[in-house]
């Protein structure tokens, strides 16, 4: 087939499959499809390591990165975390979770990682395993072939020279960049799920003395939105900050002055700082969240954030993007393989895209509101709701425990609860409309 290639850029690479970005996502596909004998190219715009936040892991990464073949490597930068702690300032406590309870007992702890260690083991073991990586080039342009001719993808080196590769399909796994969502229009903000976030690395935060608990999350609630604490191996901690975004835009110095402002309208959490070092700059990222309307198209597919993100307060990004990079190397495969399967493949993966981002957003969702607060710090175990939350919390959302009915039925309280006092849902109601509206109309001056 004769192929309209920009005569300056000579002639195009060959490969099999094309992977924008190498996040855990995009390496996770790699390292999938090099495994299944594709010819693998992954072009990644920065250099590794380079710096990423989303530090907490969830038990369900670890079977994932086992089958990578990296498990030893995460366990060797990784501080271990066996749950979740939610500390609420209307209820002046905290409440631990621990993944053991869960319904699956196998899935017991994970890790907490810098990520530009983590993400670096990944896109080593991608290459090892025989992918072509390439760091430093920002894919500017994909042209697919008529009739399943594949892709000409083109891309930019960071000295500025061009270079474009023919490719029978295409992995896009940019991350928030989200190279398709944007390019085909298909990407939707969440309206209902908007929060902006702050971030830094803190030395010398007070960490609990008790080794099991050293490693946990925290998460502080306050008024304007909710606070992480991520204990990392090396000492240092990740703290940071999810604001309603008008929050955000009430910033008159600088962001690390407000980011340290903020962390002082919650004491529990000031406490923990008390003496303790900022040592990166304080980053601020309007975090909205957002779904793109295809998960694949003729002759690619998306994966992870590139696909959607959700709030990050379950910590449940970086299991998703690494389970639809597995996803993705399967589905790829039957549709280069064995194509008159490839619809049935497509649709699959599909509803697996969709599954992910829509169990965690019910209760994201709801998570900051009064009854669902309640339902966190006081569990029960009642037919099995505790074990089916946990089980949600340690990102076992696609194993084999059938935790469907007992979510059901904690979703149920939560509607009797909230049925059961209606001014303070009504009111928590017309609370989150006014979050919401002050972000759309900043949306419209924006635009
Ligand atoms: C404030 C915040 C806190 C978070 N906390 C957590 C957490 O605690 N735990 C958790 O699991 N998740 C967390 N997340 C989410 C998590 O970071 C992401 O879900 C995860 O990184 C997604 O992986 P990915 O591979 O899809 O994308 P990414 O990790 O973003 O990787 C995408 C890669 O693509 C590259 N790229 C982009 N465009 C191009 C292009 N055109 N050409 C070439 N390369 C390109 C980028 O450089 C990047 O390396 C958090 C996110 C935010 C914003």
């Amino acid at each position: 087939m004769e192929v309209d290639v920009d005569s300056s850029l000579g002639v195009p690479n060959e490969t099999d499959v094309l992977v924008i970005g190498g996040g855990p996502g995009g390496s996770t596909a790699a390292i999938m499809l090099t495994e299944l004998g594709h010819r693998v190219t992954l072009l990644e715009k920065a250099h590794h390591p380079r710096f990423h936040i989303g530090e907490s892991l969830l038990p369900a990464n670890l079977p994932l990165l086992e089958r990578l073949g990296v498990l030893d490597q995460v366990k060797a930068i990784g501080m271990q975390k066996w749950g979740a702690e939610f500390f609420s300032k209307w209820h002046g406590r905290g409440e631990t979770f621990e993944f053991g309870g869960s319904w699956n007992k196998s899935l017991q702890f994970a890790y907490q990682v810098r990520r530009s260690q983590f993400d670096e083991i990944l896109i080593r073991r991608a290459e090892q395993r025989g992918a072509t990586v390439i760091e430093g080039r920002r894919v500017r342009d994909v042209d697919f072939l008529p009739a399943s001719g594949g892709a000409i993808v083109h891309a930019e080196h960071e000295d500025g020279s061009r270079a474009c590769w023919r490719t029978r399909y295409v992995v896009d796994a940019s991350g928030r960049d989200t190279f398709f969502g944007n390019r085909m229009n298909v990407k939707h903000r969440n309206p209902k799920h908007s929060s902006a976030a702050m971030f830094g690395h803190f030395k010398g935060a007070r960490r609990y003395p008790d080794a099991r608990r050293a490693g946990l999350i925290s998460i502080y609630w306050f008024e304007h939105g909710w606070f992480w604490f991520i204990p990392l191996a090396d000492g240092v901690t990740s703290i940071g900050a999810v604001v309603w975004p008008y929050y955000l835009k009430s910033r008159k110095g600088g962001v690390r002055e407000f980011f340290e402002e903020t962390i002082a309208m919650c004491p529990p959490l000031a406490e923990r700082l008390a003496g303790a070092q900022l040592v990166t700059e304080v980053e601020a990222t309007g975090n909205y969240s957002y779904e793109c309307a295809l998960s694949h198209g003729n002759n690619f597919l998306i994966v992870g954030d590139a696909y959607a993100f959700i709030d990050p307060m379950f910590s449940s990004g970086v299991m998703l993007a690494m389970n639809s990079g597995f996803e993705a190397a399967r589905t790829a495969d039957i549709c280069l393989r064995q194509p008159n399967q490839s619809a049935h493949a497509l649709k699959r993966y599909h509803r697996m895209m969709q599954r992910g981002p829509r169990e965690y957003s019910w209760f994201i969702n709801r998570v900051t509101g009064p009854t669902m607060r309640n339902l966190f710090m006081s569990p029960r175990n009642v037919f099995r709701m505790k074990e089916a939350v946990l089980s949600l919390l340690a990102g076992d959302i696609f194993g084999r425990s059938r935790i469907g009915p007992s979510l059901f039925a904690f979703k149920s309280l939560y509607y009797i609860a909230s049925f059961l006092t209606p001014r303070r849902s009504l009111a928590a109601l017309r609370q989150r409309a006014l979050n919401i509206k002050a972000i759309e109309s900043e949306r419209m001056a924006a635009d």
